[in-house]
């Protein structure tokens, strides 16, 4: 059976070998050498380029079968909708990983596995952020996320909660666009002065008008259906200048998945977000008034490039009284963010310490009334 997966082994050992943030280079688990992406990279060229043919290969026998055909064919290999499978090239364990994955690591033998083929041709990043932060920071990160939440259940802090905690390359589609924007807003200005025994306010109306082009570079949005929106919106902003051109030599030892939202679909979401920026960017130039609202407007919205990248994701879950809690890091700045459980008790009695003095206040009131 020709092998659709890469095992990036090290040169020396033959051991398995990880990407490492800190280091920026691929090191090995046994024998401790590290070699850079690049080398890495001319070391493995051959094999990933076999790996894209027979990953090729075997997707046109697929596509050959007839479904009549697909019904008889009982070799083990009609895994649900959505699944696929892989041999490890280092232990020989069937991978059965859903049908976009494109790195994880064999659950038997630990060794980091990278499917080339499903980032080969059309399905190519054009670039990728590397991961920079580290497992340990981000459950150091975890750590701190708890600390000084007073509503967080004692238990829960006390007791290791952490069930799982992944490494994952989330692809993304960044949109270049160029926003014309025409935009009308009132504005007020107010002055309060007395008069007599009187207090008077004058308030005085501004048409105020804005229009000018405003240039957009790599809007993000998240191409994966498995991936929360808002919790990939909350995790930017990354920092772009670190962008390198994708090379699947940074994949070992995280997880990655190719997009399975396509560059249509996630243009929509980045257009409008880009409409209210350019508005927003027009608003904050209307200075000086005491309130400013936008009246009309008209934006023009001309897309550009479009880069399919890779960004760095740490997710952890927890898990508390059969619920599940996700947590996401940005790999690469370590902005954090993620839901917590709240005990009823302790907002209780949170609240209670609120509670307690503003009904003594209410109560001398209604003594001073009485
Ligand atoms: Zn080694
Ligand atoms: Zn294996």
């Amino acid at each position: 059976m020709a092998t659709q997966v890469t095992n990036y082994q090290c040169p020396a050992c033959t051991g398995p070998m990880h990407f490492v943030g800190e280091s920026g280079r691929l090191e090995c688990d046994y024998c401790g050498s590290s070699f850079s992406v690049e080398e890495i990279e001319k070391l493995y060229a051959d094999k990933e380029k076999k790996a894209e043919a027979a990953f090729a290969k075997a997707g046109e026998k697929e596509a050959a079968i007839s479904p009549e055909e697909r019904e008889y064919l009982d070799d083990g290999s009609d895994w649900p909708e959505g699944m696929k499978a892989y041999s490890c090239p280092s232990c020989g364990a069937e991978l059965v990983c859903d049908a976009t994955t494109a790195a994880t690591s064999c659950p038997y033998c630990g060794n980091p596995t990278v499917i080339p083929g499903q980032f080969s041709g059309m399905m190519k990043p054009d670039c990728i952020i590397p991961f920079k932060l580290s497992k340990e920071q981000a459950i150091t990160a975890l750590k701190n996320h708890y600390k000084g939440k007073r509503l967080l259940p004692k238990e829960f802090s006390d007791q290791n909660h952490l069930e799982e905690i992944k490494g994952v390359y989330v692809p993304f589609w960044l949109f270049d666009s160029v926003v014309e924007a025409d935009v009308m807003f009132e504005a007020t200005t107010a002055t309060t002065y007395t008069e007599g025994d009187y207090e008077v306010t004058e308030t005085s109306h501004y048409d105020v008008r804005r229009a000018g082009t405003v240039t957009f570079e790599k809007v993000p949005a998240d191409a994966s259906t498995k991936m929360p929106d808002d919790y990939m919106d909350s995790i930017e902003p990354y920092n772009y200048g670190e962008l390198k051109p994708f090379s699947s030599a940074y994949l070992p030892g995280f997880l990655a998945d190719k997009y399975d939202v396509d560059r249509e679909d996630c243009a929509v979401r980045a257009e409008k977000r880009t409409a209210r920026s350019a508005v927003d960017e027009m608003q904050s130039t209307v200075t000086g008034y005491s309130s400013v609202s936008v009246q009309g407007q008209d934006v023009r919205l001309h897309p550009g490039k479009a880069h399919y990248a890779l960004m760095p994701v740490w997710l952890l879950s927890t898990r508390w009284q059969d619920k599940s809690y996700l947590f996401a890091m940005n790999g690469q700045t370590g902005k954090f963010v993620g839901d917590l459980p709240v005990s009823k008790k302790r907002a209780l009695q949170w609240f209670g310490a609120i509670a307690a003095p503003m009904a003594a206040v209410i109560a001398v009131i209604i003594a001073l009334l009485g």
